[in-house]
């Protein structure tokens, strides 16, 4: 069975080709720049890496030629090798809480839910039109980033605002990065070798989110109506008192979707630092003396730790942490100061086994209270894993 991931942006495309016999990749890339000039593909395939500028007016372009090439690379011989395609789709509201299918109905539903995100459902539904114009008869699957916190209780997921905003218009928390976060949970179930456990899963990348997990199902998570919500991010700010928003917004002559897009796009390590979003950088600038840089790393440590400890609370107890994405990852010190900020909970971690980066380790020592795991996610995996379970089940 080969199966195909995509992840499609307004003006990208990034697909993985999975072999689901042994769940390996036998191709990935990325088309960039559709629709404008300097368009062009990346596909890495059998270790090799071909690198092309092509004129891409479309995302139906974009999977036209990734076909061919596929094909040309003798990556696959035919077409029908490919069985199904799996999207990752974003916003699915609360009327999706799995993955499904792809119909008429869920292309209609990305479109009437695109108020809650503007960015991505639009562009997914163009990675769905794109191969359905090229490849009509394929079986596609969706798999949304807010399906796995469908199983919060209404005590988490509504806001203390008028009631009336949650029934008509839908304002409620409803997370993101869910399929991270699942795929997490399923590896640390196969790492404890049991189902009944509880876990917080540190998504930290550039967005970044936490969930709090019991017995595989989300409790709650710290991103909300939008990503905007939760802990301190690359760009964005995380959670912060609404009323700056107007303030800001009489102080500067703005309007309030100016600020927001402050608030998106220039706030985070970037806007406390005044320097970078990208924690490598901020790193090495405290090492130089930048007290900006050291500022907005302690800010940053500060609201990881606040919410693992309100999830600790919540969970009553838990059985292990797990730092994933780009940060969690890879930033040995940033996963040092998270933990020895937790010592109150019984975390302990080993710096020796700290000392790695992006490979499944269990980083806390014999006598933490908690196990901590450092474990690369891997969304396209999942979104396959998905496309071929409805597959079988079809
Ligand atoms: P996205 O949310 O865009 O998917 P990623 O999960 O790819 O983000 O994370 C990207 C971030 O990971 C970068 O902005 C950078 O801050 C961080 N990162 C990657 N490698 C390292 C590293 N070695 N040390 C510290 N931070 C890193």
């Amino acid at each position: 069975m080969k199966i195909i991931s995509i992840n499609a942006g307004s003006s990208s495309l990034k697909f993985s080709l999975f072999d689901m016999s042994n769940e390996s990749v036998i191709a990935s890339g990325l088309f960039e720049r559709i629709g404008i000039e300097g368009s062009c593909y990346t596909i890495k395939y059998n270790g090799e890496k071909l690198e092309q500028e092509v004129e891409l007016v479309d995302h139906s372009d974009a999977v036209r030629i990734l076909l061919e090439k596929l094909i040309d690379l003798n990556i696959i011989s035919s077409l029908d090798e490919i069985d199904g395609v799996g999207h990752r789709l974003v916003h699915g509201k609360d009327k999706y809480s799995s993955s499904v299918v792809i119909t008429d109905e869920v292309i209609e539903d990305l479109e009437k839910f695109k108020d809650f995100a503007p960015l991505h459902n639009p562009a997914n539904v163009l990675g769905i039109r794109a191969f359905q114009e090229v490849l009509p008869n394929i079986f596609m699957v969706g798999v949304f980033d807010t399906a796995f916190h469908q199983t919060m209780d209404e005590v988490t997921y509504l806001y203390p605002v008028p009631y009336s905003w949650y029934k008509d218009y839908g304002v409620r928390k409803y997370g993101f990065h869910g399929t991270s976060h699942r795929y997490i949970a399923s590896t640390v179930a196969k790492l404890l070798n049991k189902n009944e456990f509880r876990l917080i899963s540190c998504h930290i990348g550039n967005g970044g989110s936490i969930t709090a997990i019991r017995d595989g199902k989300c409790v709650d998570t710290s991103m909300g109506l939008t990503p905007l919500a939760g802990i301190m991010m690359g760009t964005r700010s995380g959670d912060i008192d609404p009323s700056i928003i107007t303030y800001v917004m009489e102080k500067e002559g703005k309007n309030a979707s100016e600020v927001i897009d402050d608030l998106n796009k220039r706030s985070g390590l970037l806007g406390l630092s005044e320097y970078s979003h990208d924690m490598r950088d901020i790193l090495e600038h405290i090492d130089e003396g930048d007290e900006k840089a050291l500022l907005a790393r302690d800010k940053y440590v500060r609201s990881i730790v606040n919410y693992i400890a309100q999830y600790y609370l919540l969970l009553g107890g838990v059985d292990a942490i797990v730092f994933t994405a780009g940060v969690g990852e890879n930033s040995i010190p940033i996963r040092k100061l998270v933990c020895e900020k937790l010592l109150p909970l019984g975390v302990k971690i080993d710096l020796d086994k700290n000392n790695i980066r992006g490979e499944i380790t269990k980083i806390s020592t014999e006598d933490s209270k908690v196990a901590v795991y450092v474990i690369p996610t891997d969304e396209e995996l999942m979104i396959a894993r998905d496309t071929l379970s409805k597959l079988e089940n079809r």
